[in-house]
């Protein structure tokens, strides 16, 4: 029999507020352990928690990333579960009253991908694993986290992968998660069961937990599907577990049997009033929310009439894209501007770390570049030099260009003495090219070049050689 796989995600998104979700403790990554923690993260006796308000605005700008409809009343509650990163022995979260519902992103392909919901939570700490023992550490206790949950709308590892991505730079525009899967700011959990072909009664299902980069998303669906159609094959039944994936072998094991909700006995946190929003609050957060990156990709491609993957390269980095944005406001060479981006500003980051973020160039000096390498005031190849001088100088494009002779001259007379000056040291290859050997013009115009320097017009120099050797 065939089957088809079915699959949903649940996200965990760490979210980019300055302090925990119900306590003012640090939120950052990294640093020495157990630092980061006071009694309420930590759940001793007796104290209290209260909303971090900037993590409710953060959920809503998700939910309004995602085009989820935002509810105006909202709670939490408390999922009992025992684990030594849990101090409390129950997780804050929203069960019965999420913040955000209803939401949809489009694939590439068309496809619609259906968000159930979004509610805020906390997280856990982290169990360290040495040898024998374990340690905990609880800086991460109480960071405040969206969980995102789709419906069961993937089939295939394809369309998991691009969704996972596309929330992840939607999240970043919007300023709510840094995204960073690989730091576990971004976690991404599978639901994967499959489904006879020509049925529509979904079979049990496995969840993958913690998945912590596109390449183990995929390489763990596919492993999945391959041990679930071999189960079924031979006649057995698939088991509903949390699995983990083990990216040394490629391979998923089972943590745990898969408990169901009624297992958690979530009930109603007593310590935390509901949140309402009103409209005119989720219309003021509206009007902070930047262009979602698809809406760019398309000004960019119908618009400007950038390649697709040029305009996806330059869209994957927020950063670069505002930038690209500024820039072609100043000066409209859409192609132009994206090209010398491409080509030479994204070399010139590579090779020195400096991130588009903290670059010193601007969009004015880079737009001042490309007018002038349009006007042919300066060459291509100048126009590239220009960007990684002022790259990393900061200084002005055309003081630098002026400075360096990169300024072409028109000054046909200077042109032509200098030609008839290569010619005369160059009789023989003269000769040969009025003999025929026709390739001999570009030696020649890169002699005349050479001796002209970074000023010299080429399309001058090409007019001027083919007069003299006619
Ligand atoms: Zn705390
Ligand atoms: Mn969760």
């Amino acid at each position: 029999m065939n089957y088809i796989p079915v699959m949903g995600l649940e996200i965990h998104a760490e979210l980019l507020t300055k302090s925990k979700v119900f306590c003012s403790c640090e939120n950052s990554f990294g640093g020495e352990e157990n630092t980061r923690v006071c009694p309420v993260c930590c759940g001793m006796p007796g104290s209290l928690p209260s909303l971090n308000k900037n993590v409710t605005v953060l959920a809503v700008k998700a939910g309004l990333a995602v085009n989820c409809t935002i509810n105006e009343y909202s709670a939490f509650d408390r999922k009992n579960y025992f684990y030594p990163d849990l101090p409390k022995a129950y997780q804050i979260t929203q069960f019965e009253y999420p913040i955000c519902e209803n939401g949809f992103i489009r694939l590439k392909s068309g496809k619609k991908i259906r968000i159930e919901r979004i509610h805020i939570e906390e997280d856990a700490g982290k169990l360290i694993h040495d040898g024998d023992t374990s340690l905990a550490d609880y800086n991460r206790c109480g960071v405040p986290l969206i969980e995102i949950v789709t419906c069961p709308d993937f089939a295939s590892a394809d369309e998991v992968c691009e969704f996972a991505e596309n929330i992840a730079l939607r999240l970043k525009y919007s300023n709510v998660c840094d995204a960073r899967m690989e730091q576990g700011s971004l976690r991404v959990d599978v639901n994967i069961s499959l489904m006879p072909e020509n049925s529509d009664k979904l079979g049990t299902r496995a969840e993958i937990k913690n998945l912590n980069s596109t390449k183990a998303i995929r390489r763990a669906i596919e492993y999945e599907i391959l041990r679930q159609s071999d189960i079924l094959a031979k006649g057995e039944k698939v088991i509903q577990e949390t699995r983990r994936f083990d990216d040394n072998t490629g391979t998923t094991k089972s943590l745990r049997s898969k408990e169901n909700a009624d297992d958690y006995r979530y009930f109603p946190e007593p310590d935390i009033p509901p949140v309402i929003i009103t409209q005119s609050e989720i219309e003021q957060i509206k009007q902070t929310m930047p262009e979602m990156p698809d809406k760019r990709l398309l000004r960019y491609t119908d618009t400007y009439g950038l390649p697709y993957d040029d305009a996806m390269l330059i869209i994957s980095d927020k950063a670069l894209s505002d930038f690209y944005d500024k820039t072609v406001q100043i000066y409209s060479n859409c192609k132009g501007i994206s090209n010398l981006i491409l080509v030479e500003l994204l070399r010139c980051t590579k090779e020195t770390g400096i991130s588009t973020a903290d670059m010193k160039i601007t969009p004015s000096q880079l737009a001042e570049i490309v007018k002038m390498s349009d006007d042919g005031e300066i060459s291509k190849n100048s126009a590239k030099e220009l960007v990684s001088m002022v790259f990393s100088s900061g200084k002005n494009p055309r003081e630098l260009a002026k400075e360096c002779g990169f300024i072409m001259s028109s000054d046909t007379a200077a042109v032509t003495a200098c030609i008839k000056e290569v010619l005369s040291c160059e009789q023989k290859n003269v000769q040969d090219y009025k003999n025929g050997s026709t390739r001999i013009f570009g030696y020649l115009m890169g002699q005349v070049m050479q001796r002209l320097g970074k000023g010299a017009n080429p399309k001058i120099v090409k007019e001027l050689l083919e007069n003299e050797l006619k």
